[in-house]
């Protein structure tokens, strides 16, 4: 007998997270059958290293609901999000972090708002991140710098735990691009959205798989298996030196000034040819950036590579 079709998706990136899945799945259920509605949560396993497949595969076998996309090795949350959204079957499908970050027992709640007409509800974080002063600086700063150079419309606090509507999911489906920048995209679409506040909770077990080795890792990776990347030091290199430029311009000023000329000429030449040096290399290195991404992109590779289903069909997914 079949089932009836999940009114409620839950997708749920998993990278090495076996240690706090079964925590996870017994929180998430007892607030999902209090809703009183047909739900399933899709796990997209992203190439984890550990037991995470075994912990779902056995956890599904008790409880048919909970669904797993194995992909073949891993691609980064942002990428198992887009999986997981092409598999997911709800009218609503709710992103949630896999480590208890995002309290499940807020989902009652954005059901309610979307029940109430909102196309998009947001969960926005209300109390300070809890992973430690640099890096909760750093994402400020990038989250104000995005505001401005992207100019859509991102609030604060605002994350991947949300819930999206079925024209919301149709729509994010349609977006080919290779660079996923989730945060970025669910804006891009559009949608009347309502926010509704939580409490970032800290992790429920294992590590965090976005420390700073694992992203420099990763541009490592990158480097040598894509060659794009050594475009980009120029940018960094144009910015260093025309720093360096213009510091030793004011120093040879001001040296003049006191000491008097020793060489007609010199101080500004050799000053003008710094500055612009660097301003060139800092041009090329933007330049690199989006050459890179261009090339990025016409590969035309897909986005993943599913190793196995089990429980969903992948006539969605591209
Ligand atoms: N995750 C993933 N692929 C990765 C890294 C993380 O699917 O390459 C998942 C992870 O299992 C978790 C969510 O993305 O469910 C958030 O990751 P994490 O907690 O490591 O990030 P943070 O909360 O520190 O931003
Ligand atoms: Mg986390």
């Amino acid at each position: 007998m079949a089932s009836p079709a999940p009114t409620l998706s839950l997708v749920v990136p998993v990278y090495n997270e076996a240690a706090g899945l079964d925590a996870f799945v017994a929180r998430t259920r007892a607030v999902l059958d209090g809703l009183g509605l047909p739900w399933e949560i899709v796990f997209v396993d992203d190439g984890s290293r550990d037991v995470s497949v075994v912990t779902l595969l056995a956890a599904r076998e008790r409880d048919a609901r909970l669904k797993v996309v194995e992909l073949s090795r891993n691609f980064g949350k942002e990428v198992a999000l887009a999986a997981g959204l092409d598999h997911a079957d709800g009218e609503a499908v709710i992103p949630i972090d896999a480590d208890l970050q995002h309290p499940p027992e807020l989902i009652p709640e954005l059901v309610a708002a979307w029940r109430a007409g909102s196309d998009m509800v947001i969960a926005v974080r209300r109390n300070a991140r809890q992973e430690g002063w640099a890096r909760r600086s750093a994402s400020r700063l990038f989250d104000r710098l995005f505001r401005r150079v992207a100019s859509v419309d991102l609030p604060v606090g605002a994350g991947d735990f949300r819930l999206l509507s079925a024209p919301v999911v149709r729509a994010l489906r349609k977006l080919p691009e290779r660079a996923r920048f989730m945060k970025g995209l669910y804006a891009w679409v559009g949608f009347r959205y309502t926010t509704v506040p939580y409490a970032v909770e800290p992790r429920a077990g294992g590590t965090s798989g976005h420390d700073g080795g694992r992203l420099w890792r990763l541009a490592l990776d990158g480097i040598t298996a894509f060659s794009a990347v050594p475009l980009k030091a120029a940018s960094v290199i144009g910015f260093l030196i025309a720093l360096v430029a213009l510091l030793y311009g004011a120093y040879l000023v001001v040296k003049t000034l006191v000491l008097g000329i020793d060489v007609p000429g010199y101080a500004s030449t050799i000053t003008l040819v710094l500055f612009l040096g660097g301003l060139q290399l800092i041009g090329l290195g933007v330049l690199g950036e989006y050459v890179a991404r261009i090339y990025d992109e016409v590969k035309g590779r897909p986005l993943y590579v599913v190793r196995a289903r089990h429980g969903v069909d992948g006539s969605d997914a591209p």
